[in-house]
């Protein structure tokens, strides 16, 4: 595996690999790896012939209160597990050479961004779309690998594919959890012991919601007051709970399809999100979107 730490070395890098019948998969992080990221690397090796890893904690995507500055940063073991997982080129290029001074360029995409996440965090999607399309200029992708945890970014990124004629394909992986039902996320190390257990029911949360819709309820409030008692502890504190299309993610007010189950809340400082597709008629088996 080669590490790329300059802008300038990547496309020199790539070329190195032959060009006959070269399918370039691309998984774009921010490092601090799990099981998560590495089961997107996996599925990048299976189906390309090289694969490229970025780490890059992007500035744009973070407002001045949020935890830029404390992000957890550790390329040296994420060298190892990038490597382990079949990774050929793992891409760190440094902030200055992304935005460079003077820099003023930015790909915002309207409506899906400006809901759930969007709403609490205004300005992010715009970050993640403008380094997206920086990267996929760079790495020039046949395909990119993304995970359902943060299924929001995944649509607003093919939102943004299929606007702007980019010839990639997105794929949305499943969210990789730990046994106890908390989705993998770096943030989860900020989490101590009861914390954790806050944590827990988030997941518990929307296994209650998709158990009761399931059971053939259909009325959205009762569905958003079930979840509610489920995380209805001192130290949660809820952003959103959103029951939504999952092609547009516009609230629904009744559930006549599959459907997006999509939370976000604080526990303590950290801030966490998890979701759920529930297919509805469909037993046993979440909605697919990809
Ligand atoms: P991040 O480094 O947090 O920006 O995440 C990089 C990629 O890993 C994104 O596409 C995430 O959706 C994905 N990812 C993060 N956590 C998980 C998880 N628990 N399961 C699957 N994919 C994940």
């Amino acid at each position: 595996m080669k590490l790329v730490r300059s802008l300038g070395r990547i496309t020199p890098a790539l070329k190195q690999f032959p060009e006959k019948e070269k399918r370039i998969g691309f998984v774009p992080t921010m490092g601090a790896f799990h099981e998560g990221h590495i089961s997107l690397i996996r599925k990048a090796k299976k189906e390309n012939d090289v694969v490229v890893v970025s780490i890059f904690v992007n500035p744009t995507q973070f407002a001045p209160n949020e935890d830029y500055e404390k992000y957890p940063r550790d390329i040296r073991r994420d060298r190892e597990k990038a490597k382990n997982a079949g990774c050929d080129i793992l891409f760190c290029p440094d902030t200055g050479s992304m935005y460079p001074k003077g820099y003023n360029t930015y790909v915002e995409v309207k409506k899906a961004a400006a809901l759930m996440c969007g709403r609490s965090r205004p300005g992010h999607f715009r970050g993640v779309t403008t380094i997206c399309a920086k990267l996929f200029n760079i790495i020039t992708p046949d395909t990119v690998y993304f995970g359902r945890k943060d299924y929001q970014q995944a649509l607003i990124v093919k939102n943004m594919v299929n606007d702007l004629n980019m010839d990639l394909k997105i794929k949305i992986l499943p969210i990789v959890r730990e046994k106890s039902g908390i989705a993998l996320s770096s943030r989860n190390r900020y989490l101590l012991p009861a914390q954790r257990e806050d944590a827990k029911l988030l997941y518990q949360a929307l296994k209650k919601a998709r158990k009761i819709i399931r059971a053939g309820e259909r009325d959205v409030s009762r569905i958003r007051s079930a979840i509610r008692k489920v995380l209805n502890k001192p130290g949660i504190n809820i952003d959103y709970i959103s029951i939504a299309s999952p092609d547009t993610l516009k609230r629904k007010r009744k559930i006549d399809e599959n459907v997006l189950i999509a939370l976000a809340a604080k526990i303590g400082k950290v801030r966490l999100i998890d979701n759920m597709l529930v297919g509805v008629g469909i037993k046993n088996k979440g909605a697919k979107i990809c």
